[in-house]
């Protein structure tokens, strides 16, 4: 590609309204340009990069055995319905109508259209398993659109189903897609961790997110060195501490803790460690209200209560006139202890081994203390509650966890039935019954990766290709005027290196040779070779790498093929 005529717009100054690197990058870099919050254009230098991902997806999908083909993005509302989540999208779900007032939605994710389409054309076990897969916008109003196409309203997305007769079959294809992730993201260069996640709206008993390693990243994992155990925050285990037990029940007591209202000032007051002093929650669900219970130096994390009730929603109840109406009492008072029969109580399974702990007394300005399970409080769920924290152990080998932030650019799901069920996908077996599919889901952000690789990848200098992702192999910098030599060598280098399978972009146009400089680097190109009137002059030409080794490369005697035979020796050794 020659430079004097590429769409590219590169900026000098760093835009005001991105905040993360890879963000400034890609306007600076003349990748994309925004439309509006959380749409964007696509120029030729960013649409170049995104297809390169695009290809290494379709490749490995392709490998894995999925077929590919296109679904729409205009979905009539019916289907939404007949699966129950035209309610549960809620507002993230674009919602239109047509000229008759018939109601769509446009696509955020197909599952609906998927198994509508199999359950009118796959009618028998012989047909399974099928495994599909398109390479497709996808359509979510964000409630945050943010960091450019890294979380926006319109973006590429691979989405892959898979249908099966039995759990073993999507064992073995969930399997393989997940070693085709792995080979993706190992071809695209990225550092990433596949971990256990929730599974959200999506549904389904089991599910990993792929994440790419980020300090600047929105997501957070936990992960053990010791073995394989590695987690999204969100649903995190850890092993569960005894460290508060003592044997012998001590008498219950009321105590006065007048104005009270943190842990801190109750655990001081007391003398007690503030773990001790637990904390009561109380929840509004889609079943009613709950209470939660996690100790005073813990925090609640609500996707393990959503997870674990099943609900759809828990929020958690924040007004000081509702708390009072609910448990008699302000917030800095609450407790387990004489609620409403009717509200379930969880505590976080850390509090099991508990004994003598102070709650809140209902009562303003009164605690409980030396509080016992069964004694003083029965029918609690001990579930897994609580935020996991710095210094928690591995669930699984003991040894200390490690927390990472991250990008999440994939997740794969086991959905079971939820989808064949409501939508009533069905099979017939092999003695002529009727089954519901055993269903899979499997997406990879592709707009996100572009983002994601470059934020893992920078250098003071711009963007830095990484692996199968570099829209070019070099930068070839052409100094001098037209007319010049250095651009007939140009020229002729780059037909001849274009040749050989090298994508190379000329920098031909009439700018300074820093301004040149200056773009190559901007723009990610993995090596520089400059041709310049000076160098001619001596017979050499020169490469530099990405790091800023330079090198010279003897024209004597050499023609144009041997040259670019040299300099792709160079690029393949470089880049
Ligand atoms: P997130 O938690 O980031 O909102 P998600 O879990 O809702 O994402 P999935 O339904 O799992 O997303 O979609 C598959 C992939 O699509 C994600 O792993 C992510 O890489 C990408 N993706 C999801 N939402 C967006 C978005 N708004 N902009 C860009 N990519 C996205
Ligand atoms: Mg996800």
């Amino acid at each position: 590609m020659k430079l004097s005529n590429y769409f590219l717009p590169t900026l000098k100054e760093t835009p005001a309204d991105a905040e993360m690197e890879s963000h400034k990058l890609m306007l600076k870099a003349g990748l994309i340009r925004k439309v509006t919050a959380g749409v964007y254009d696509y120029l030729p230098l960013g649409f170049k990069v995104l297809k390169k991902i695009e290809e290494v997806v379709r490749e490995e999908m392709n490998n894995a055995g999925a077929q590919e083909i296109k679904l729409p993005i205009i979905q009539p509302a019916k289907l939404w319905k007949e699966s129950g989540r035209w309610d549960d999208f809620g507002p993230e779900m674009f919602k239109l109508a047509d000229r008759k007032e018939r109601e769509f939605a446009l696509g955020p994710t197909h599952e609906e259209i998927i198994t509508d389409l199999v359950r009118n054309e796959l009618n028998s076990y012989k047909d399974l398993p099928l495994v599909l897969f398109q390479i497709n916008d996808k359509y979510r109003d964000e409630i945050r659109p943010r960091h450019g196409v890294m979380r926006s309203r319109e973006f590429l997305m691979k989405d892959a189903y898979s249908f099966h007769s039995t759990q073993e079959s999507l064992d073995k294809t969930y399997e393989r897609m997940y070693d085709a992730y792995a080979r993706v993201f190992d071809r695209l260069g990225l550092d990433w961790v596949a971990v256990e996640a929730p599974t959200g709206l999506m549904g389904g008993s089991y599910s990993q997110e792929f994440m790419a390693l980020a300090d600047e990243g929105g997501e957070e994992i936990v992960v053990c060195d010791d073995c394989d155990y590695s987690s999204n925050i969100e649903i995190a285990r850890y092993e569960v501490s005894s460290e508060y037990s003592e044997n012998s029940p001590a008498e219950l007591k009321e105590v006065e803790t007048p104005g009270m209202e943190t842990v801190e000032e109750v655990a001081n007051h007391l003398g007690i460690p503030s773990q001790k002093v637990v904390k009561t929650f109380i929840y509004r669900t889609d079943d009613g209200l709950v209470a939660a219970l996690v100790g005073g130096d813990d925090d609640i994390e609500e996707m393990k209560l959503i997870n674990h009730l099943g609900t759809k929603k828990a929020e958690m109840v924040s007004s000081q006139a509702d708390i009072k109406a609910i448990t008699g009492a302000n917030f800095g008072s609450i407790g387990p202890i004489g609620l409403k029969d009717d509200i379930p109580v969880y505590a976080d399974l850390d509090l099991k081994s508990l004994t003598n702990f102070t709650v809140g007394a209902n009562k303003n300005g009164f605690h409980l203390t030396n509080v016992n399970w069964d004694r003083d409080i029965e029918d609690v769920k001990f579930i897994n509650l609580r935020k996991v924290r710095e210094g928690d152990r591995c669930p699984e080998c003991g040894s200390e966890l490690d927390f990472h932030k991250c990008i999440e650019v994939g997740q794969i799901f086991q959905l079971g039935t939820k989808y064949s069920d409501s939508l009533d996908g069905e099979y017939q077996d092999r003695d002529g019954n009727l089954n519901p599919y055993i269903m899979g889901c499997y997406g990879i952000g592709i707009s996100r990766l572009i983002p994601a690789v470059i934020q893992q990848k920078y250098d003071s200098k711009g963007i830095n290709w990484t692996g199968a992702v570099s829209p070019f192999s070099a930068a070839l910098i052409v100094l001098g005027s037209e007319g010049e030599e250095s651009f007939r060598l140009g020229e002729a280098l780059y037909k001849e290196l274009k040749e050989l399978d090298y994508e190379v972009l000329v920098d031909d146009r009439e700018v300074s040779p820093g301004f040149k400089f200056n773009d190559a680097d901007l723009i990610g190109a993995p090596i520089k070779i400059i041709i310049g009137p000076r160098g001619l002059e001596s017979g050499v030409l020169e490469v530099e790498s990405r790091s800023g080794d330079k090198e010279e490369l003897n024209l004597e005697n050499k023609d144009v093929k041997q040259i670019a035979e040299k300099l792709g020796e160079r690029i393949s050794a470089l880049g």
